[in-house]
């Protein structure tokens, strides 16, 4: 086992801490109709204008009336009805019962509200049936059951979902302020390399990474901004830095393995930076880098540099670019987020380095027990049409040589 390298434990705590000092410094915010918030990190609180509900609210179609007199099962008279919409009703007379329609006010004096199927009508009078109790607050939200005025029921961290939306709606937010998304500048290196568009000469292949870490960064919050890629010369990679200096994150993909012409760590330090890992014990993504460059009259410029194969670039990215992406985007919860599946084949692998392995989990499988999950088969880390077939990575730990089917594994969902 290689003990000069941080464990993956190690690593992500490394980067956990300086997410957290990150996740400290100001950001920019902007307000976006809430139509257009879902994904973004909500930088203000939001406060409910009013009680929620503001009223006694009805949750059935049905007979508002007093538990004690409907109880006993005598016909009572109606005295009128209250649908959704429609003002406050006056108090309801002793000895009444008002029929009441789901999302309307509940008139003072009731305490339930019967069900629409559990009556019996008699000349105009509605009856409790014979078989029917009722409790006191049944069928009823109370005034302020939910939130009450000026209480804060949403923090500013949270990645913005759909129910948040429909809570900032119900509280009166049309707009809702939210941090500016992130800047990441994703710089492929690699002599071999040619635009997607292009037909690779013998030798040559197309920048998949490019495009996939733009996904990536896009699906994660940020704003990618896609570098012309950089040849394998100090010049050249030199000269790529320095004009990628006024983002938010950095990526670099390939050129940090141990070859001749894995020249962007030594670069970097020319350039200033300082590394927190240059490895981590992982498969695949082992020589990551993780650092910062220095800016003059602005925070540190975090930076990851890559493995060049794309499943390393995948791989370390939802690993340990992510959280960092998350900070700069001020978001509370920064992951990356594991979930338990069952292991459904045998898994063979070397003790020494925790291994993310493209996986296919089956989600929709019936039955009680947890998804089932097994490894894709492919040829090693550049295999593509083996990782898209794959929809999570399955984490082996570090300590063992094989897993059996049934074992209660943990999963990164794609
Ligand atoms: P490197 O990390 O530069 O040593 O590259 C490792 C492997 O990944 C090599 O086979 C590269 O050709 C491949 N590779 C590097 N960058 C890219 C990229 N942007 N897109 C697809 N493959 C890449
Ligand atoms: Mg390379």
């Amino acid at each position: 086992m290689n003990t000069d390298l941080l464990s993956f434990v190690q690593a992500a705590e490394i980067v956990a801490e300086h997410a957290r000092t990150i996740a400290a410094q100001e950001r920019c915010v902007e307000h976006v109709p809430l139509g257009e918030a879902r994904g973004r990190v909500l930088a203000e609180p939001i406060v409910a204008d009013e009680d929620q509900p503001p009223f006694p609210r009805s949750t059935r179609d049905g007979y508002a009336c007093r538990t004690a007199e409907v109880n006993t099962h005598t016909a009572l008279p109606l005295v009128g009805a209250t649908r959704a919409g429609d003002p406050l009703p006056p108090p309801l007379p002793a000895g009444s019962i008002r029929q009441i329609m789901t999302g309307a006010p509940v008139p003072e004096g009731a305490d339930a509200v019967a069900m629409l199927e559990h009556v019996e009508h008699e000349d105009g009078r509605v009856r409790l049936s014979s078989l029917r109790t009722l409790e006191s607050g049944e069928n009823i939200v109370a005034c302020a059951a939910q939130a009450h005025a000026g209480a804060a029921l949403l923090a500013p961290g949270v990645r913005i979902t759909p129910a948040q939306i429909a809570l900032a709606a119900l509280c009166g937010y049309a707009r809702v302020a939210v941090y500016a998304r992130p800047r990441v500048a994703i710089l492929t290196t690699g002599d071999e390399l040619v635009p997607v568009d292009v037909v690779p000469e013998p030798g040559k292949i197309r920048n998949s990474n490019a495009p996939m870490l733009a996904a990536l960064v896009a699906a994660a919050g940020g704003k990618p901004l896609v570098l012309p890629t950089a040849a394998d010369s100090a010049e050249a990679l030199e000269a790529a830095l320095s004009a990628a200096l006024s983002v938010d994150l950095l990526l670099i993909s390939g050129g940090v393995s141990a070859g001749t012409h894995d020249l962007v760590e030594p670069v970097l330090e020319r350039l200033g930076a300082r590394f927190f890992f240059t490895g981590v014990r992982i498969q695949p993504g082992k020589p990551l880098v993780f650092g910062e460059l220095p800016r003059t009259g602005s925070f540190a410029l975090p930076l990851f540099g890559l493995p060049g194969n794309p499943i390393s670039s995948a791989a370390t990215f939802r690993l340990f670019a992510e959280p960092v992406l998350a900070a700069l985007a001020g978001a509370g919860d920064r992951g990356p987020h594991f979930v338990a599946a069952q292991l459904s084949a045998r898994v063979k692998t070397k003790p020494g380095l925790t291994r993310f392995l493209p996986a296919q989990c089956n989600f929709a499988s019936p039955g009680e027990g947890l998804p089932a999950v097994e490894l894709v088969p492919w040829h090693g880390s550049g295999d593509l049409a083996a990782f898209a077939r794959a929809n999570c990575f399955l984490v082996v730990p570090e300590d063992v040589d094989a897993l059996h089917p049934g074992t209660v594994v943990r999963i990164l969902v794609f």
